[in-house]
């Protein structure tokens, strides 16, 4: 069995308008936090005791504020409690204002100064004394217009983002992801154009777009019920996204999942697994756990508990229709669709037959195509059912008929 570890870092030097996920600005918690989550991941090492470990992802919050030395504390405890691949594929989330090679433009702070070059660098190059090393960074960089990253209240600018990534490349760093949103208040689509231009001319192999979601009790919210930005319409947002899977396309990346796009090879083997559904451990406040079968776990997310230990979590028993609707929702969110033999496997012929039936109407019009295993093969024996990519926008209402 294979199996994935999230490990989450919940500090950020300041909060972006739009977030809602758990974070704090504590930073000066961050050694003590370090120890909590190695306990947790060694507490934890028997939870799936014949798993080896495929892909290792920091996110968070900001994994890249902790320090090296702390980076490396949490990699050397995986390795030493699990087995991982020795071709895993291993993520750090970083800030563009993170790097140590920048100056922060908002306080024009020397990050260099707080921190050891070398060690970060040796950190994604070598690794942790000959083991586990960072060969992935997932780069939260959101847009590259001033304005609009000043509006939302990122930290970094534009010439930054692009320093990073050439900082990165020139280190080796042969995988690297950006993520971007679209339909930030105010934005046209000259300035979306732009970001595109700017993201695809980076060479950079993966790209996450997002589109703006407006989520309760977050500033950005309370901004637009007040009146003082205004949303995009749907219109817009639909052009956005028509103009990025173009773009995608053109510059040679598949379009894997929604939001997600990779050159050849490069799709994110972590997130993949979340939506294949297979097994995964999530450690620290906030994180979820998935044990493969139908048990899930949450972490609940507060700091202080965290820290005083033990860690105060949440357990689901997720029922059979619970089960199917998340393989509905997962598989037609990617580009390989639904696998029908998975439904039928899991579920029963009965469960297929449904599913088939809800289907049918959008089958006739285009919005779901059948997809088979030999380019022969007749479609009583199709092996996929998937979004047509003109049918993406509308696909919560797609899934919705298909789900039970
Ligand atoms: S978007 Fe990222 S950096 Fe900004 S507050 Fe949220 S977690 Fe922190």
């Amino acid at each position: 069995m294979t199996t994935g570890i999230y490990v989450h870092v919940p500090f950020c030097r300041s909060r972006c308008v739009y977030c809602d996920f758990f974070s704090t600005i504590r930073e000066e918690m961050a050694a003590s936090y370090v120890e909590a989550l190695c306990r947790e991941i060694t507490a934890r090492r028997h939870e799936l005791p014949h798993a080896h470990v495929r892909t290792i992802y920091f996110g968070g919050g900001t994994p890249s504020l902790l320090s090296p030395a702390l980076l490396r504390q949490v990699l050397e405890t995986i390795y030493e409690h699990y087995d991982v691949d020795a071709d895993a594929e291993v993520t750090l989330e970083m800030n563009p204002d993170d790097w140590p090679f920048t100056v922060s433009p908002c306080k024009g702070e020397d990050v260099s100064a707080a921190r050891d070059d070398s060690d970060l660098t040796a950190l994604l190059h070598q690794g942790t004394a000959g083991k586990g090393r960072f060969n992935r960074v997932s780069l939260g960089i959101q847009s590259f217009d001033d304005a609009l990253l000043r509006l939302v209240h990122r930290r970094h600018d534009a010439a930054t983002a692009i320093q990073v990534v050439r900082a990165l490349q020139h280190e080796g760093i042969d995988n690297i992801s950006i993520d971007l949103i679209y339909g930030l208040p105010g934005q046209t689509m000259a300035q979306w154009e732009h970001d595109l231009d700017t993201a695809f001319s980076l060479g950079v192999q993966h790209l996450s777009a997002y589109a703006l979601s407006y989520e309760s009790g977050t500033l950005l919210t309370r901004w637009r019920d007040e009146g003082l930005v205004r949303e995009v319409t749907d219109e817009q947002s639909v052009k956005m996204y028509e103009r990025l899977c173009q773009r995608a396309r053109e510059a040679g990346f598949e379009h894997y999942e929604i939001s997600n796009f990779a050159r050849p090879g490069f799709h994110s083997r972590h997130n993949s697994s979340y939506w294949q559904g297979l097994p995964y451990l999530g450690f620290g406040p906030g994180a979820h756990s998935y044990d493969g079968l139908r048990t899930r776990r949450a972490n609940r997310p507060t700091l202080d508990e965290y820290l005083r230990g033990p860690i105060p979590y949440d357990l689901e028993v997720l029922t059979d229709d619970e089960l199917y609707d998340e393989a509905i929702m997962c598989g037609l969110r990617t580009s390989r669709g639904i696998a029908l033999h998975d439904i039928e496997h899991r579920f029963g012929p009965e469960r297929l037959l449904f599913l088939m039936h809800m289907a049918e109407p959008h089958l006739s019009a285009g919005r779901l195509i059948l997809d088979c295993t030999s380019p022969s093969a007749s479609s009583s024996s199709a092996s996929h059912l998937r979004l047509a990519e003109s049918a993406i926008m509308i696909s919560d209402d797609i899934m919705s008929d298909l789900m039970s």
